[in-house]
């Protein structure tokens, strides 16, 4: 990845460490000569980098949806919260921080920005996609909405990349681990790769 780009996604606050954005980066590679990518969980877009930087070396585009409100963990109060991501409200809002990011990243051709609850973007969303890469909100109901909108447009052979997997519950939430053992299940999808908390599966088959 070009050294530039990885210099700004190490300087850009989110939660993606580097040798696991470097796996997604890689994956993204992999994936994008199928068609796009797609991200669920924007945040400033730490994440964005690594797989935008792949869909532009590979001449396709990157769609990152989110809210922008934060996750539940990220509200004032909660550990996560960081006050140099509120609005004149009061209010989460990660959107112009984002947009700064892109633009130094250079990646506004490359990445769209969509922004809305993701269950309502994949309610109406009809491309399919060489990837998909889940890094939204982590409680259970949320997470498997998730997988339930995004896993079925994820054409044969593509990726589903899911993030924060925690298969021992003293490490973090269990919510994507659950989401990761039902993709397996469900016999639609192989492993691809691993990387910390980053698990990449492929499509191989029909049932999500
Ligand atoms: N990928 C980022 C981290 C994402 S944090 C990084 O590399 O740093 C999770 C993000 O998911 C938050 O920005 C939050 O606003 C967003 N989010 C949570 N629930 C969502 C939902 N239902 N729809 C869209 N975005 C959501
Ligand atoms: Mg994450």
């Amino acid at each position: 990845m070009e050294e530039r780009l990885l210099q700004l996604a190490r300087a850009t606050p989110g939660f993606m460490p580097d040798d696991e954005g470097l796996a997604l980066y890689r994956a993204g590679r992999e994936a994008a000569p199928l068609g796009p990518l797609l991200e669920v969980g924007t945040y400033v877009g730490k994440s964005t980098i690594y797989l935008g930087a792949a869909a532009k070396e590979m001449g396709t585009v990157l769609f990152t949806i989110d809210h922008h409100r934060g996750s539940e963990e990220q509200q004032p109060g909660q550990p996560y919260f960081d006050p140099r991501f509120v609005d004149e409200f009061g209010q989460v809002d990660t959107l112009p921080a984002f947009r700064r990011t892109i633009a130094l990243a250079g990646l506004e051709e490359t990445v769209i920005a969509i922004v809305g609850r993701s269950a309502t973007v994949a309610a109406y969303w009809r491309t399919p996609l060489a990837m998909v890469f889940i890094d939204g909100s982590h409680t259970e109901e949320n997470a498997q909405a998730d997988y339930e909108g995004w896993a079925p447009h994820v054409i044969m052979g593509g990726l589903l990349a899911i993030h924060d997997v925690f298969p021992d519950p003293s490490q973090g939430g269990q919510a994507p681990y659950h989401v990761y053992l039902r993709a397996l299940a469900s016999g639609a999808f192989e492993d691809y790769l691993c990387q910390g908390s980053l698990r990449v599966l492929r499509r191989v088959g029909h049932g999500i």
